[in-house]
């Protein structure tokens, strides 16, 4: 097995040594992922920016978008919305 010398002076082994980064970086995702949606949830775009709608557009609405959150707001645009209304952020749920 391959072992390497750290800064402490103990040998480890290069296995071991990759388990804890891995377990590092887990432990950031983890600890920036509600950061980040916080910080989403506070740059939502005007309705003016995403060229918002009261009404659909071509059949597609609020009400089938993935970014819609009922009763009336939008995980990108700013509340309120309508479940009828449209931007040109609209993404259809699948499934
Ligand atoms: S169409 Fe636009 S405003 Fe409506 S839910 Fe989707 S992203 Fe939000």
């Amino acid at each position: 097995m391959c072992k390497q010398t750290v800064a402490s002076g103990k040998s480890v082994s290069r296995r071991t040594m990759l388990l804890k980064s891995a377990s590092i970086a887990a432990g950031a995702v983890v600890l920036t992922a509600p950061a980040v949606g916080s910080a989403l949830a506070q740059t939502k775009v005007s309705h003016e920016q995403a060229k918002y709608q009261d009404s659909p557009k071509n059949g597609q609405k609020c009400s089938t978008c993935i970014h819609f959150q009922p009763p009336s707001s939008c995980q990108m645009v700013a509340d309120p919305i309508s479940p009828d209304g449209w931007c040109q952020f609209y993404g259809a749920k699948t499934g």
